[in-house]
């Protein structure tokens, strides 16, 4: 029988869950499909409610998880078929090609350096954030290595100038590049370590538990909803928090994107979404991840106005009324109202937002100069895929289905397969840690 935990997600759920099995002494697959472990706590500035720096809590987690000797990491990786047999779960996942050898790569970056095309960031392209073809995730990557752009390889992105844009041989069928200039910039440093020919990799492992920790993604308003991917100045929360980051597109330089100035006056807008089909939940954190948001915007310039439209408040967890209430004596305006319009001044691209202040029963207007909107969180993408091979249930809203919430919280409808974090619906940091102990602890019990 094995003893073997697969742990599917690397976000601050899925780290947790691993070092806790594997310091019980379990074998720990921990399993990501994109670059690097870390999750979206890797993507963020500050965390509610004590504003710890986000990156120097979780990076030494990510250290201790890449050094732990009962611990695999798998980046770039992904569940392709799973069978049951004989109480083990038999599993092919397949190992997405990155064109390097992360077991060569240092992550010295000279790579990256000589690559000649930046194409916008997925995550933060909207507020000027630029990545190369080939990258590496993020500074505090693990594994700390470069991975390539699978368009660049396929010629896709010849017209936007990649090196091979001339070359009419398929990659995969060379062993030695004349003409990449990562390939030369990696040889030059004596590692040769990017390899533009290599393939996906079909890989079985065997395990008695697996649990799940896809977690969560920030929803995206449609555009047009105030004003949102029309006027420049209107941005998510989750850019502002890129903005806020000195690990951003702007080195933590809170800058409106028109014309990179430092906006006096900025406003949040709760709950937006909310009611949409993908969002007919509350998402619980985003009244403490706009209380956070004002509170550090203060701490960067006192001076700067700041004002939240909300409708409803929540602060659920243990010191987030507190917080709340930091953010409002730290001076930022709490206005009880849903704005129905935004306009945008076409010369100072500065907003004006039309409301009803709910407190008062009358129409109003303020001027911004940025305009911020609270979204919710809402399931990933995979978790429909996932959930097809693994044979377990999604709720309604495209989250993880808990057997029973109240008498066997984080188990699934298979037996061995175990949920927690952002898997079973929108939660903050702290509870998805307290889940993942739950979980994995779960997992070491049944492996008994
Ligand atoms: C803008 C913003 C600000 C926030 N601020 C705070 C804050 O200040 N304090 C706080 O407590 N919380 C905050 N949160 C919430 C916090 O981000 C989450 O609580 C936390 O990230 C949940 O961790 P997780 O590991 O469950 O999920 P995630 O961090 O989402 O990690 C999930 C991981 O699973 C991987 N994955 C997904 N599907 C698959 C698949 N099918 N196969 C393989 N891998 C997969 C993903 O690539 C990812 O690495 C914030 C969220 C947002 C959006």
């Amino acid at each position: 029988m094995s003893d073997s935990i697969l742990i599917i997600g690397g976000g601050i759920a899925g780290i947790n869950a691993a070092l806790n099995a594997a310091d019980y002494g379990c074998q720990v697959y921990l399993l990501d499909d994109t670059a690097s472990i870390g999750g979206m706590m890797a993507r963020l500035d500050k965390t509610f409610p004590t504003n710890d720096c986000s990156i120097c809590i979780e990076s030494p987690l990510m250290y201790r998880v890449d050094n732990h000797p009962n611990i695999e990491i798998l980046t770039n990786c992904e569940v392709r078929r799973v069978n049951r047999n004989n109480g083990n779960f038999e599993i092919r996942l397949v190992k997405k090609a990155r064109f390097v050898d992360a077991d060569k790569c240092t992550g010295c970056g000279t790579c990256v350096e000589a690559c000649p095309v930046s194409v916008p960031d997925e995550l933060d392209g909207k507020i000027g954030g630029m990545r190369k073809l080939i990258s590496i995730p993020f500074p505090q990557a693990v594994p700390n290595a470069s991975i390539i752009d699978p368009r660049c390889r396929y010629g896709k992105m010849r017209e936007q100038g990649a090196c091979i844009g001339g070359c009419v041989v398929d990659c995969s069928q060379c062993r030695e590049c004349p003409i990449a200039l990562c390939v030369k910039a990696c040889k030059d440093e004596g590692k040769d370590a990017v390899l533009l020919w290599q393939a996906d990799k079909p890989m079985d492992i065997e395990v008695k538990s697996i649990i799940v920790c896809s977690g969560i993604k920030s929803y995206e308003p449609s555009t047009g909803t105030y004003g949102y991917n029309v006027y420049e100045n209107v941005i998510t929360n989750l850019q502002f928090e890129r903005l806020m980051n000195a690990g951003g597109p702007t080195g933590g330089e809170i800058v409106r994107p028109s014309d990179k100035a430092h906006p006096k006056k900025i406003a949040w807008i709760q709950c937006v979404g909310r009611g949409d089909k993908e969002l007919p939940y509350c998402s619980k954190v985003c009244c403490m991840i706009t209380a956070k948001q004002v509170i550090i915007t203060k701490e960067h310039d006192p001076s700067v106005e700041t004002l939240v439209f909300y409708n409803d408040l929540k602060a659920y967890g243990k010191g987030f009324y507190d917080f709340h209430r930091k953010a409002v004596e730290g001076g930022t305006r709490y206005i009880k109202g849903k704005p129905f319009d935004i306009f945008e001044h076409p010369e100072t691209k500065n907003l004006t937002i039309r409301f009803e202040d709910l407190d008062k029963g009358e129409l109003m207007e303020e001027e911004v100069e940025l305009l911020v909107l609270a979204t919710g969180l809402i399931p990933s993408d995979r978790n429909k895929r996932l959930a097809r091979v693994l044979g377990i249930e999604l709720n309604e809203y495209g989250f993880f289905k808990e057997k029973e919430p109240l008498n066997a919280p984080l188990e699934t409808n298979v037996d061995g397969v175990y949920l927690c974090g952002g898997a079973t619906g929108p939660i903050d940091i702290s509870e998805s840690v307290v889940q993942a102990s739950a979980a994995s602890m779960k997992a070491v019990i049944a492996r008994r």
